[in-house]
Order: structure tokens, then C-alpha cells, then sequence
């Protein structure tokens, strides 16, 4: 059986919420569909029900969002991972949590997919211990649970900072945050975040609370190599500018290593929506329209999907998708004020954007002193050396002679470096199923006749 709908929605975090909230409270029909148990996306991530009862919730917006979409009579299916397609093009492939098919149809899809994070390899990063800002982020806000008790970050980006910050308020030894760039450095470039106060009291916050904390911030320093035994004890970092020389060896029980996010593209690539490669961060990005609309008439693509720019961009992006779709089905005008909330966000993203290193940048700064036995792919053990002997400008002739990215992650975490190191294009085309799903939920499906 199909499931039909006016609009089927894909992500359940910021962007997918205020777009189905908005389209059911004007009366179409709304399901929308997230792989978590719950609903609310990276940013509105719900916190555990003990840990809610104990401290709290710590974004109650984010509770006040989804109860407001359920409110407006949007089906929430949580649980609900979308997989595929089917031959017709238009109908979502989708298994929920008990492993059984489910197909949807909308006459509207919105794709709120979100991002992933940008990981980069290093000697030892494959140690118990070594993890990203966000899982560190998660563990912290919706389980209260200390990642480590003496920790580093390390990376790149503004996202660095606030889970820093979460890691002091759980009572966690914060030794130091080891930034690829120098954002930090007062310069013309950083006088454009005067245009926006808001963010800038947030920043200034974070830079506040970890001086309090006295956690140093090593501006243009990168990770050389991590050791341990059993697990991550100790991190040796390396000046940006010579990223082969150790310059000093912190003690760790944890290290969390990110290079900020990357848009989850492979829902729009399988429905065929155009994508160009953005120059800057090597992403593959939807071709959108302010409102969101993509190169297929039908479908809408939102939030950082359609490129980084942080929660509140996302929720701005889902608004103006919702009322582009009204437009069209009912005629109602975009509101002003939304186009201009819309473009100040955009501004702030590209001002991050200018005051850290672009990925591109990021590449030529760690590829060089990467050794070769470094693993690369760490669902399938390909090495940085395997790859570099693959490197014939095509990463998916590198994907095909090593199988680095045919693991479960499906070169999301790998994905970035390999492309680097085999040259030519920077994502992986899109498979199906786009993530691993059951047997039984194919088998099933064939014994309904379809085909994916
Ligand atoms: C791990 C992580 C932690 C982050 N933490 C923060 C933070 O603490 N603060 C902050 O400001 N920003 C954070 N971000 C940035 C975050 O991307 C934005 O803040 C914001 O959540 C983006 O909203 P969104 O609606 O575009 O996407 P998201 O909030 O990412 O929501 C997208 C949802 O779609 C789901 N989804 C994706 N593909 C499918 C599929 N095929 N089928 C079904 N469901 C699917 C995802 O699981 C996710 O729940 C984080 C990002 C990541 C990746």
C-alpha cells in the first residue's frame, strides 16, 4: 500500500519541523519521516527522559517545535529510515523500526536530510576514545554523559567552541582546543560579525566561559597523531604551517576531531535533483532556489542540506520552502520579512565561512604529511597508501580497486579525505539502498511486487 500525501517531509530536525508545522496548520496533509527514535534532528536532539527529568531540557524549543507540528495534525513517523525509490520516481522507499517497507508518495517532498561531519584521517584515529565534536555534543546534551574526563578538540570550525562548552558545564578537564585556522585573530575579516550582535554575544560567550575554564585555543594547529593502547592516551598536535612537526603531546582519555559538516545529499542525488560541486568545501550541493525549490518541480531541498548554515539558516530555509509550496497550492504570498531573515543568515554563513579554512584549504594543509599506513577507511581497513596507488583523478575508481567507502558509513566518514587523495569528484555517487537496510524489508517489498 502507498501512503499518500500532500507533502512528505524527510528530517525531523529544525528545518523539516517548521516547514510540515507550517504546511499543516494551512490544511494539507503532512507526514514527515526521521531514522531517530524521536524527532527534533542534530539540533534539537531530545534529551533522554531521565536526563530530561533530572536536568532538564536543554533546548525547549526544540520539544515546543515538534509538539506545535503534532499540534498541526502532521503525522510524525520517527523510526523511519528513507532508503530508496521506487521505478516510478515519486515513491519513497522507507522501513520503520520494526524492519517492515513503507511507501509514501507527497505531491510536495521536502528534503530536510541535514548534515554529517567532516572527518579527516590521522595516525591512531582509530583508537576507542577518538570521536567527533558532535557525537561528544550528543552524549553530553541528551544523555549527560562525559565523552572523557580530560579532553581535546581539535579541528576546525565554529562548532568546536560550544561543545567545548558543554564538556566544562558536565565537570570535564577541557586541556585545550587545537584550531586548523586563525579565526580568533581580530582582522577586517572578522569585522563583518558587527552586523550581527546576536551571534556575536554567542561566540563572545563561549570565549568567555572557556577562559574562565582557562582552556587554551591553539589557533593554526592541527593533529599529528594520536597513541594509546586499549584507547586514545595522549594527542600530539603539529603547527598548521609545518603539519609534520610535533610541537607539543597533550594526556587525553578522549578526542574529538571535526572539520565541521557536510550536506546530506544522497536523498536529493537518488531523486535526480541537479547538484553542483561548491569550489570552496568540495560539496556536492542542490541547485536551489531561495525558497528552496530544486531542478525537479516537486521536490523542495532545506536546512543544511542545501548547504551549511547552522540551525536558525535551517528553520529560515524550511519556512520559505513551506510557503512556496502554499504559494503554489493556494496562492499565499511570501512574506517579506522571511526573504530578509533568509538573506541575513545567509550573510552570517558566509562571513564563518570567510574566517575559517575551506576544506579545499584544509586538503592541501593535511594531505601532505599524512603517512601512507595511515587508515583511510576504517569500515573496510584501506590505508592512506592503498588509495594514493589508486590516485588516477576518479574516486570512484579508487572506491571500486580498494572498496574504501563500500563499508556500513558508506564513505561518509572517509569520504572527504579519499576523494582528496584519489582527486576528481568529492562525494561518492549515490547508492540504494542510501543507507543499509533489513533483508526481510527487501524481501518483503519483492513479495509486494515492488522493485527498487
Ligand atoms: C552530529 C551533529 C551535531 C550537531 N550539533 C549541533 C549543535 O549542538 N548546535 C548547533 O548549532 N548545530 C549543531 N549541528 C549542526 C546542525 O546541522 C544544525 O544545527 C541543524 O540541526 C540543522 O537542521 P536541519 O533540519 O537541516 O538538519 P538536522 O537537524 O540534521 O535534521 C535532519 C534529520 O534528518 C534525518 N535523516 C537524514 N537522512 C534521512 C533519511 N534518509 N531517512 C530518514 N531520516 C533522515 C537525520 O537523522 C536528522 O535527524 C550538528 C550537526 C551534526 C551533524
Amino acid at each position: 500500500m502507498i501512503v499518500e500525501r500532500d507533502v512528505v517531509v524527510v528530517g525531523g530536525g529544525p528545518a523539516g519541523l517548521t516547514a510540515a508545522a507550517r504546511l499543516a496548520s494551512a490544511g494539507l496533509t503532512v507526514t514527515i519521516l526521521d531514522e531517530q527514535p524521536e524527532l527534533g534532528g542534530q539540533y534539537y536532539r531530545r534529551p533522554a527522559p531521565e536526563v530530561a527529568r533530572r536536568w532538564g531540557d536543554h533546548r525547549r524549543e526544540g520539544g515546543e517545535l515538534i509538539a506545535e507540528a503534532r499540534a498541526a495534525g502532521v503525522e510524525c513517523r520517527p523510526g523511519h529510515l528513507v532508503w530508496g525509490l521506487a521505478d516510478d520516481g515519486r515513491t519513497l522507499l522507507a522501513e520503520d523500526a520494526a524492519g517492515s517497507p513503507v511507501r509514501l508518495r507527497g505531491r510536495a517532498i521536502v528534503l530536510a536530510t541535514g548534515a554529517y561531519e567532516r572527518a579527516f584521517p590521522f595516525p591512531g584515529w582509530q583508537l576507542p576514545g577518538v570521536t567527533t565534536p558532535g557525537f561528544a555534543q550528543h552524549l553530553a546534551a541528551s544523555d549527560h554523559t562525559p565523552v572523557g574526563e580530560r579532553v581535546v578538540l581539535a579541528g576546525s570550525g565554529p562548532f568546536l567552541l560550544p561543545v567545548a562548552c558543554s564538556l566544562l558545564a558536565l565537570g570535564v578537564k577541557v586541556a585545550g582546543i587545537a584550531e586548523a585556522g586563525t579565526p580568533y585573530r581580530l582582522g577586517r575579516r572578522a569585522l563583518g560579525a558587527l552586523r550581527h550582535p546576536a551571534r556575536l554575544r554567542e561566540l563572545a560567550g563561549y570565549v568567555a566561559r572557556l577562559a574562565r575554564a582557562r582552556v587554551p585555543i591553539w589557533q593554526g594547529t592541527v593533529v599529528l597523531r594520536a597513541d594509546g593502547r586499549d584507547r586514545v592516551s595522549a594527542v600530539t598536535l603539529a603547527a598548521a604551517a609545518r603539519p609534520g612537526l610535533a610541537v607539543r603531546t597533550v594526556e587525553v582519555d578522549a578526542l574529538c576531531v571535526g572539520y565541521g559538516f557536510r550536506p546530506q545529499t544522497d536523498l536529493a542525488r537518488m531523486l535526480g535533483c541537479e547538484v553542483v560541486t561548491d569550489a570552496a568545501t568540495g560539496d556536492a550541493i542542490p541547485v536551489t532556489d531561495a525558497a528552496g525549490r530544486s531542478s525537479r518541480p516537486d521536490v523542495y531541498v532545506v536546512g543544511e542540506a542545501a548547504g551549511i548554515g547552522g540551525a536558525h539558516l535551517a528553520k529560515a530555509r524550511g519556512l520559505a520552502a513551506a510557503h512556496a509550496i502554499l504559494t503554489r497550492e493556494t496562492g499565499h504570498p511570501t512574506p517579506p520579512a522571511e526573504a530578509r531573515a533568509l538573506a541575513r543568515l545567509g550573510h552570517f554563513t558566509a562571513l564563518t565561512d570567510a574566517l575559517y579554512p575551506s576544506p579545499a584549504q584544509l586538503l592541501d594543509l593535511l594531505l601532505p604529511a599524512l603517512p601512507d599506513s595511515t587508515l583511510a577507511c576504517r569500515c573496510e581497513s584501506v590505508t592512506v597508501g592503498e588509495i594514493r596507488a589508486e590516485a588516477t583523478g576518479d574516486v570512484n575508481a579508487a572506491k571500486a580497486r580498494t572498496r574504501a567507502g563500500m563499508g556500513p558509513c558508506q564513505g561518509r566518514v572517509c569520504g572527504f579525505a579519499v576523494a582528496g587523495l584519489a582527486g576528481g569528484d568529492t562525494v561518492f555517487p549515490a547508492r540504494v539502498p542510501v543507507r543499509p537496510v533489513r533483508i526481510s524489508t527487501l524481501l518483503e517489498l519483492a513479495a509486494e511486487g515492488e522493485t527498487a
